[in-house]
């Protein structure tokens, strides 16, 4: 009856209006680009992580702002009530990005994409412009970051601020936060923007950052996409350095691990590659441009999709010392250089092993081009496409842990509750400094001055992910009954009550920035927080 991805007309439309969607909508020119062929609605019910679906009455495939703009006055204005969800790239793991009944926006759409495409769109590189003078670069909402460095590249820029893996949009991500090694530097990606378009849930386009419309500036930054939809993105760009240095050393002792990660992330690096100095006792040091760091069970593989980086005889010895060892602690770091630092690019890192204190011969290093490093994550995800194991369930626990807590969380998770079973995914855990978040956004992070950011990324088969979300509620009820007060990052929240708790201090002023820009409660339903409203 419908053609795969072709638009119904409004014509063929007599008595299959979808229930879901207001009759006013018909008489707008907008109707044409509603999608309710079986295979759009399909792709718009899940997401990455495979453990829900939410049918919407519709897909909604925008050519421009104005066209969202039009869909959301016409939702704001219709009595009856309909819910509309901007889906980036569907890479959330809880259907976040999903509108039961409502409308989803593909909004791939506007770039010429529609979801499942993956890149190259030439219209693509229209919407991703870099200004004059190189400080920042506009880029539609619905790019992918990989889409956003391939331009910038162009002129020897890139952003500042990324997250490990590139084929996410901006404004997905923006609606989170990004992270990634950078970001004890830079901040998260929210803290690299200097101006938004924003489509409110009244259907008002308005441009805002720091100096105009700053309270929905602030709302939309980490706000869940509870307040609009942003449909651009101004974003601080830097010189794109050449290479990157990347080290991977290994720990036994998760006390020793964590220190000197807090100690590289205490290494300020304003400017050029090339200027980072500071002192430990009398030592000057060049620090690190990026630091992460993760954790492998006994029982668990070495190298995973994140990044095949150990040889064959690396994974071995690296095994065998796990299994020795119940869990192994590995700190990532990667210090970038031109050919300007190429002379000292070896004597540099070097200077900073020294005074770390993994187990020595543990120490690995590589080699890459900039680009190399920044998508080192789409090798393995190629890989497990290609072996049946991209597509499968991801009971995802994304969680901050105050530094405070962190050795606690240690002896109760990683070497108590998850030793219990032999789940696969990476397990990451690296420091963050609160100084680089903007309180007045609305993302929630810990308290204390140092974070730890901590990542379940495990996948399983269909009939095994309850066991691991279990396990994950376990984890959650651990923290409460340690007193470790956890932040959740990319939040799954049960029920108000606990989405209060999530947002603490700031939830009054999210409810209040609702009433203001969604007061309707049409905005993102999947997130879960508002059913109605407010
Ligand atoms: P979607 O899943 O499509 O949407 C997420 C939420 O944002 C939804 O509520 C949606 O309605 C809303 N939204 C989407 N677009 C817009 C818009 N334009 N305006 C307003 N709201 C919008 N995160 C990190 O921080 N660092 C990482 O390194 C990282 N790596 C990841 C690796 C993988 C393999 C996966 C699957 C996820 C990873 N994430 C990471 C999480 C990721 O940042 C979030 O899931 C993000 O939301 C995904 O972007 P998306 O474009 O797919 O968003």
């Amino acid at each position: 009856m419908f053609l795969v991805g072709i638009p119904i007309s409004i014509v063929g439309l007599q008595g299959l209006w979808p229930c879901g969607l207001p009759h006013e909508l018909t008489s707008h020119d907008i109707a044409t680009r509603i999608r309710v062929d079986p295979k759009t609605i399909a792709a718009a019910s899940t997401d990455f992580g495979r453990l829900t679906n939410e049918v919407p009455a519709a897909v909604f495939c925008p050519s421009s702002d104005r066209d969202i703009a039009e869909l959301l006055q016409v939702a704001y204005e219709s009595t009856q009530r309909i819910t509309v969800a901007p889906r980036g790239h569907g890479h959330s793991v809880w259907g976040q990005a999903s509108a039961a009944g409502g409308v989803v926006i593909d909004m791939r759409c506007l770039g010429g994409n529609a979801t499942g495409d993956e890149e190259h769109s030439p219209l693509a590189a229209a919407r991703i412009s870099v200004s004059e003078g190189g400080a920042y670069v506009d880029a539609g909402g619905e790019q992918l970051w990989v889409e956003v460095l391939r331009e910038t590249l162009r002129f020897g820029l890139a952003p500042r601020s990324w997250t490990d893996y590139l084929y996410l949009t901006v404004g997905g991500t923006l609606s989170n936060a990004g992270l990634s090694g950078q970001a004890f530097r830079h901040g998260p990606q929210i803290s690299n923007v200097y101006e938004l378009d924003v489509v409110t849930g009244q259907g008002e386009l308005m441009t805002c950052s720091r100096d105009r419309n700053p309270d929905l500036f602030y709302a939309v930054l980490g706000g869940l996409g509870q307040f609009g939809i942003i449909t651009r993105a101004s974003i601080a760009l830097e010189p794109a350095p050449e290479r990157v240095r990347w080290v991977r050393l290994i720990y036994t002792d998760f006390a020793a691990f964590t220190e000197d990660q807090e100690f590289l992330i205490s290494l300020d690096g304003r400017g050029a590659p090339g200027k980072k100095i500071m002192k430990r006792e009398d030592k000057k040091y060049k620090g690190f441009d990026y630091v992460e760091g993760s954790v492998t069970l006994g029982h668990t593989p070495v190298s995973n999709w994140r990044s095949s980086f150990f040889s064959e005889d690396d994974s071995r010895r690296i095994a065998s010392l796990a299994a020795q060892h119940g869990a192994i602690y590995c700190l990532e770091g990667s210090m970038y250089y031109g050919s300007s630092s190429a002379p000292t690019i070896e004597q540099d890192v070097e200077r900073l092993l020294e005074d770390l204190s993994f187990v020595p011969g543990f120490v690995f290093t590589n080699d890459v081009n900039y680009v190399g490093f920044l998508n080192r994550v789409r090798k393995g995800e190629l890989q497990l496409r290609s072996n049946g194991l991209w597509d499968v369930p991801h009971p995802w626990l994304n969680l901050f842990v105050p530094k405070t807590r962190i050795l606690d969380f240690n002896v109760g998770v990683f070497r108590g509750i998850l030793m219990r079973n032999h789940s696969v995914g990476p397990i990451l855990v690296y420091p963050l400094n609160r100084n680089k978040w903007d309180e007045r956004m609305s993302s929630v992070v810990p308290d204390e001055e140092v974070f730890f950011t901590v990542g379940l990324l495990r996948s399983s088969t269909p009939e095994d992910w309850r066991q691991l979300e279990t396990q994950n509620e376990e984890i959650l009820r651990f923290c409460e009954t340690e007193g470790i007060e956890v932040k959740q990052y990319l939040p799954h929240q049960k029920g108000r009550a606990d989405w209060v708790k999530h947002f603490g201090r700031k939830w009054g002023a999210f409810l209040e920035r609702k009433k203001n820009y969604d007061p309707k409660a049409i905005l993102s339903p999947g997130q879960g927080i508002f059913d109605s409203p407010v």
